[in-house]
């Protein structure tokens, strides 16, 4: 069975050098979509999206945890609820991965899920409670 799904991969400076992307296509004949790359030789993290068969998947898996590297299914989404946003800048700086900006024309907050890996730190910061997680 075919499966498509998002994963976070954590890097240490150990195994920060292990060529992932090359492996899960050569020796797991899986695709991975790179969404978002943050690595250099002190670790790092990758956001991957994966299409494959349920089988492969599990051994690239196991493989990837064997290397000491965390691999994590990103199985929750953050979504802001736009009524009640006021755009007080709270949530910019904490985000891991700079899912939000600042519109310089219109001072306003902008989301952009696609950055998102689902840390929860701006459910937290936001006291309006603009933002919601929705698990899937
Ligand atoms: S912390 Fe909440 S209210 Fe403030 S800008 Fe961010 S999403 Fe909007
Ligand atoms: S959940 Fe985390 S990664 Fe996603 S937007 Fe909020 S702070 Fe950023």
């Amino acid at each position: 069975m075919t499966v498509r799904k998002k994963y976070l991969l954590a890097f240490t400076p150990e195994n920060a050098n292990l060529p992932v992307i090359a492996v899960l296509v050569q020796k797991f004949g899986i695709i991975p979509n790179i969404m978002q790359a943050k690595v250099n030789e002190r670790g790092g993290r990758l956001v991957l999206d994966i299409e494959g068969d349920t089988e492969s998947l599990e051994k690239a898996k196991a493989y990837i945890l064997e290397q000491g590297v965390e691999m994590r299914e990103l199985d929750r989404h953050v979504f802001r609820d736009e009524w009640r946003c006021i755009h007080c800048g709270a949530c910019v700086s904490i985000c891991p991965t700079d899912a939000f900006h600042v519109d310089m024309d219109s001072y306003e907050v902008r989301f952009n899920p696609e950055k998102c890996i689902a840390c929860e730190a701006c459910i937290q910061a936001c006291s309006p409670k603009a933002m919601k997680l929705e698990l899937w």
